[in-house]
């Protein structure tokens, strides 16, 4: 397994990491496999969208914060119940296939860590796994 650390900036920030990632890969030197990427906390998530403009991550923000605001009336006395809802909708993991030593993501797609309660230093974890 690796990991790889991420130093959030905000709160809810979201942070592509699809360099990271495929430099990790590209040094495994794998034909053709899957990279499987997990996060191991529960108020932040990974997804994958759009990385040529930056307003699209902002709509997903501004309307996942008005669907689930921080103050809301929680059972979770934190003061992050909002996070641990955000993280569960976004999810956990992602799986991207890998052919010819690279990530395969659509031409607009970038792979991102969703921060839900930073600042914080976060992890994610990789698995890569040669299918041939
Ligand atoms: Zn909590």
């Amino acid at each position: 397994m690796e990991k790889i650390d991420i130093q959030t900036r905000k709160r809810i920030d979201f942070i592509e990491i699809t360099n990271q990632i495929e430099q990790i890969v590209k040094n495994k030197n794998i034909k053709s496999g899957l990279c499987f990427i997990f996060v191991p906390h529960t108020t932040c998530g990974l997804t994958i969208n759009e990385n040529a403009d930056p307003s699209v991550r902002k709509d997903i923000i501004e309307k996942l914060s008005q669907l689930i605001p921080e103050n809301g009336n929680y059972s979770h006395t934190e003061g992050n119940a909002d996070s641990h809802i955000k993280s569960s909708i976004i999810g956990h993991s992602l799986t991207v296939f890998i052919e010819n030593n690279s990530l395969q993501l659509g031409t607009w797609q970038g792979i991102y860590l969703c921060e839900f309660d930073g600042p914080r230093t976060r992890q994610v974890w990789l698995k890569i796994i040669s299918s041939i």
